[in-house]
C-alpha cells in the first residue's frame, strides 16, 4: 500500500501462515515476570490446584484480579473452550492457559522483532495487548504481559518506544513496568473513576524519577463518542509525538471502549476507534498493533477487521459477508454499528482542561531525549544478553527453521523464527541493520540514530484472507 509520503509500506499480520510467530519460552516471560510466577503458571492446571500452596493465591487471586461480567466467557473463547476449576474466587484457571499465553505473548515479540528487523512497516497481533498482567501477578485476565515483552524487545534496538492505549480500562501494567524510564512513553485514554478497574490511571499520574513526566493518563467519563474522544485523542498524540519523537509505536487497541461493550462505558463507534488507528498509522512511524479488551464478540471482530483493513488501506463494504458465523450479526448484518442515546459525560471544558495539563507537562520533558542507557536508573527489566545468545548464529538458526517448514516446535527458541528475512520480495530488502543498544552502552549520538524505515517493495501485504489460522 502507499502511504501518504509515497512510499509503499508493508503489513505484517500474524494470521497468517507464512508468518506464524513461535510461541514464547519461559525465558523470555522471565525478561519481565519473576520466574518463580511463570514456572507456576507453566505448571498450573485446573485438575492440579489443589497440589499448590498459598503462594498462588498471591499470583492469581486478590483484588488485582477480578472476577467480571463476562470473564468466564473469555476465557472460554480464549482457551479453546475448557475452563474446568476457579482458583478461590478470582483468576480462571483453564486447560491451555500457559499455551494461550504463549501464543499470545509469542506474537508480540514477533511483531517486535520484525520491526526491529525492518521486515515490516506494520506489525499486528490481535492475540495481544494483555495490558493489565504484573511482574508477579495476573490482573484483570491478563496472565502473561505480552506488551511490556514486546517493548523490552523493541529496545534492543529502539531508543524510545511510544505507546498508546485506547482499551476502556487504564494499562496500568504497562506504565507500571515503564514508570521510571524516559525510554518508553505510555499513554493511556480511558474510563477513569471509583469502583471501575483497575481505579488507576490519574491525570497526575505522570510518572517517577527520570520516567518523570513520560507517563500520560488521559481520565474520561461514560458516555464518550466518536467526536470527543477523537477531538482529545489527535491534538495529544500529535503533540506527544512531535515532543518525543518515538522511533516506534505500540498501539494496544482493546475493544471494550466500543459502545454496547458489556464491561466497558464508552460509546465510540467502529468509525471513532478506527480513526485512532488511521491517525497513528499516517505518522509513517514503524507500528506494532496489539489487540486487547472486548467483551462483546460481535464487536471485537467488527472492530478488529475495520482495523485490519485499515492497515491495508483496503476499504470493505457494509454488508457482511456470508460465513459460518453470520447469524451472530443479526439483525441488520452490517459491519458498521450506531452509538446508543448514552448521555456523554465529558463536557467539552473537562477535555479541554484535560489536554491543557496534559500539553504543559509535555512542555516540561528533553525534546526528543538522547538516551544514554547507562544513566538510566533502576531500569531492571531489560535483561542483560546472556553470552550465548550473542553468540549464537541468527542465520543458522534461521536455516534450520526453515528447514522445518514452518512447523513451529513447542520448545522454539524464542527470536529465532524472525530473525530471517522472509519477506516474499527480497530484492528491494533494506541491508543494512540498525545498531542494537545494549544496557550500559551510551548511544554513539555522532552516529545517525535508526531510521524510520518504509519498505518499497511493492504491494507485499503479509495478510490474506485464506488463512486457516484464526
Ligand atoms: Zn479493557
Amino acid at each position: 500500500m502507499t502511504s501518504r509520503n509515497g512510499y509503499k509500506r508493508t503489513v505484517c499480520y500474524y494470521y497468517d501462515w507464512l508468518t506464524r510467530p513461535h510461541k514464547a519460552t519461559e525465558d523470555e516471560m522471565n525478561r519481565f515476570h519473576s520466574p518463580e510466577y511463570v514456572r507456576t503458571l507453566r505448571r498450573l492446571e485446573p485438575d492440579n490446584v489443589h497440589n499448590f500452596g498459598p503462594e498462588i493465591n498471591s499470583f492469581l487471586a486478590g483484588e488485582d484480579c477480578p472476577i467480571f461480567n463476562g470473564m468466564y466467557e473469555f476465557c472460554q473463547i480464549s482457551a479453546g473452550g475448557s475452563i474446568s476449576v476457579l482458583a478461590g474466587e478470582d483468576c480462571p484457571i483453564f486447560n491451555g492457559m500457559y499455551e494461550f499465553c504463549q501464543i499470545s505473548a509469542g506474537g508480540s515479540i514477533s511483531g517486535a522483532i520484525k520491526l526491529n528487523k525492518r521486515a515490516t512497516d506494520i506489525a499486528i497481533n490481535w492475540a495481544g495487548g494483555l495490558h493489565h498482567a504484573k511482574k508477579s501477578e495476573a490482573s484483570g485476565f491478563c496472565y502473561v504481559n505480552d506488551i511490556v515483552l514486546a517493548i523490552l524487545e523493541l529496545l534492543k534496538y529502539q531508543q524510545r518506544v511510544l505507546y498508546i492505549d485506547i482499551d476502556v480500562h487504564h494499562g496500568d501494567g504497562v506504565e507500571e513496568a515503564f514508570y521510571v524510564t524516559d525510554r518508553v512513553m505510555t499513554v493511556s485514554f480511558h474510563k477513569f473513576g471509583k469502583n471501575f478497574f483497575p481505579e488507576t490511571g490519574d491525570l497526575k499520574d505522570i510518572g517517577a524519577e527520570r520516567g518523570k513526566y513520560y507517563s500520560i493518563n488521559v481520565p474520561l467519563n461514560d458516555g464518550i463518542d466518536d467526536e470527543s474522544y477523537v477531538n482529545v485523542f489527535q491534538p495529544v498524540v500529535s503533540k506527544v509525538i512531535e515532543t518525543y519523537r518515538p522511533n516506534v509505536i505500540v498501539l494496544q487497541c482493546g475493544a471494550d471502549s466500543l459502545t454496547g461493550d458489556r464491561l466497558g462505558v464508552f460509546n465510540l463507534t467502529l468509525k471513532g476507534h478506527g480513526k485512532c488507528v488511521e491517525f497513528v498509522k499516517g505518522f509513517d512511524i514503524p507500528l506494532l498493533i496489539l489487540g486487547g479488551g472486548g467483551y462483546t464478540k460481535k464487536n471485537v471482530s467488527r472492530c478488529w477487521t475495520h482495523e485490519t483493513a485499515i492497515c491495508l488501506n483496503v476499504d470493505l463494504p457494509n454488508d457482511l459477508p456470508q460465513n459460518e458465523y453470520f447469524d451472530y450479526y443479526g439483525p441488520d448484518f452490517k459491519l458498521h454499528i450506531s452509538p446508543s442515546n448514552a448521555f456523554n459525560q465529558n463536557p467539552q471544558q473537562n477535555l479541554d482542561k484535560i489536554k491543557s495539563t496534559i500539553f504543559e507537562n509535555l512542555r516540561t520533558i528533553t525534546h526528543a531525549p538522547s538516551v544514554q542507557m547507562k544513566d538510566i536508573p533502576d531500569f531492571r527489566l531489560i535483561r542483560e544478553e546472556t553470552k550465548d545468545e550473542d553468540m549464537e548464529d541468527p542465520d543458522v538458526r534461521i536455516s534450520q527453521q526453515r528447514s522445518d517448514a514452518h512447523i513451529q516446535p513447542d520448545n522454539e527458541m524464542s527470536d529465532s523464527e524472525d530473525e530471517g528475512d522472509d519477506r516474499r520480495d527480497e530484492t528491494n530488502h533494506m541491508p543494512t541493520q540498525p545498531k542494537k543498544l545494549r544496557v550500559g552502552e551510551p548511544v554513539d549520538t555522532a552516529q545517525p540514530q535508526p531510521q524510520l524505515v518504509l519498505t518499497t517493495n511493492g504491494i507485499n501485504i503479509l495478510s490474506n484472507t485464506e488463512s486457516t489460522n484464526t
